[in-house]
């Protein structure tokens, strides 16, 4: 079959080439992938910025059909429309598993990343991890659960979206824009998208679109005075930090209130955080870091893509065969995509 592989650590060094079709151990699917999604860890996997163990197929952002079940595989089928959890090779008797959380395991290793991933025609995944995809959601929108579960693991599980909150959503990235949709569906009174130049042409417009209340180019404007005037200079009640940028982690600070509070999902570069610890701690600033999804995130992301309250599909700015990764990678590095899928 074919796969986009990366074939050793370092730029590039990643094609598409003809690799054995996965076989299905006794607790495995074999998962015909119908579309797969470009994640910012694909292209960071590309670039190296991002640790990997080739050589893997990459991709992690799926949706398929089940074309094969091992023999202890219960409730699932040849022909359920599926997407996965990540958390393969998750021991399930730790502290971490056993509490709902397997996505935290140290024993996990998640595929595209660590193991063979979805830029394939086809995948294998332990049985445990699937879910199956409601009737009325198609592929690619299926294939954009995975970064709605992080969000759901960030904006609803980690940091607790409130009633009435005044929310900061910090990067319009396909993360930020779900936590936007997200934070408007679970109680925020508003909710902000701050980005900057480079998201001027595509990324802010698309924010209003999905219904932010206010939108801040903060390469032109100023995001905390604006946050400030906008709540009679009491602060946000909440920060979602989607960037990883640390202007953007430093205004969020100024922009809570005393008592705010901030989810962090982005993951910075590789240099050290120049961060304002003291006006944090001078605040009793609640910080509050997550990492990937738990399957409870995935069991809410589908439901609300079942019941069309979350508009995934606006954010797929680009649609090519697997054959076209690298012209998708190239539109990356020129900032003209939100979420591009792929079809092997
Ligand atoms: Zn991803
Ligand atoms: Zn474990």
């Amino acid at each position: 079959m074919k796969a986009v592989v990366k074939l050793s650590r370092g730029k590039g060094n990643m094609s598409l080439m003809e690799v054995d079709k996965p076989t299905c151990g006794e607790n495995d699917v074999v998962i015909r992938v119908r579309a797969v999604g470009v994640c910012g860890t694909d292209y960071h996997i590309y670039t190296d910025e991002y640790a990997t163990t080739p050589p893997i197929a990459v991709g992690h952002e799926f949706s398929g059909e089940i074309v094969k079940v091992g023999g202890k595989v219960k409730g699932l089928a040849v022909g359920d429309r599926v997407v996965s959890e990540l958390s393969v090779e998750s021991c399930g008797v730790c502290r971490l598993c056993k509490s709902g959380n397997p996505h935290m395991c140290p024993h996990r290793r998640s595929p595209g990343t660590f193991t063979d991933g979805a830029y394939a025609e086809y995948i294998k995944l332990p049985w445990r991890l699937i879910h199956k995809i409601p009737d009325n959601v198609s592929f690619d929108e299926a294939a954009v659960a995975e970064p709605s579960a992080v969000v759901a693991q960030g904006l609803l599980e980690r940091a607790r979206v409130e009633p009435e909150d005044f929310v900061v959503v910090m990067g319009p990235g396909p993360i930020g824009l779900l936590a936007l949709q997200m934070a408007k569906l679970y109680g925020a009174r508003a909710v902000m998208v701050v980005g900057t130049d480079a998201d001027e042409k595509v990324r802010l417009p698309l924010a209003r679109k999905l219904g932010a209340d206010y939108v801040v180019n903060a390469s032109k404007e100023d995001a905390v005075e604006k946050v400030l005037g906008l709540t009679e200079g009491f602060g946000a009640d909440l920060v979602m930090e989607c960037s990883g940028s640390r202007q953007a982690i430093n205004a969020g600070i100024k922009a809570l209130r005393r008592q705010g509070r901030m989810g962090v999902i982005g993951i910075p570069g590789p240099e050290e955080l120049n961060i304002n610890w003291k006006e944090a701690v001078l605040k009793a600033i609640n910080v509050v870091f997550s990492f990937a999804s738990s399957p409870l995130s995935w069991n809410m992301v589908l439901s609300m893509l079942g019941r069309k309250v979350l508009d995934v599909e606006s954010l797929i700015s680009h649609r090519e065969p697997l054959e076209n990764w690298q012209k998708v990678f190239e539109e990356i590095e020129k900032g003209n995509v939100v979420k591009a899928i792929l079809y092997p």
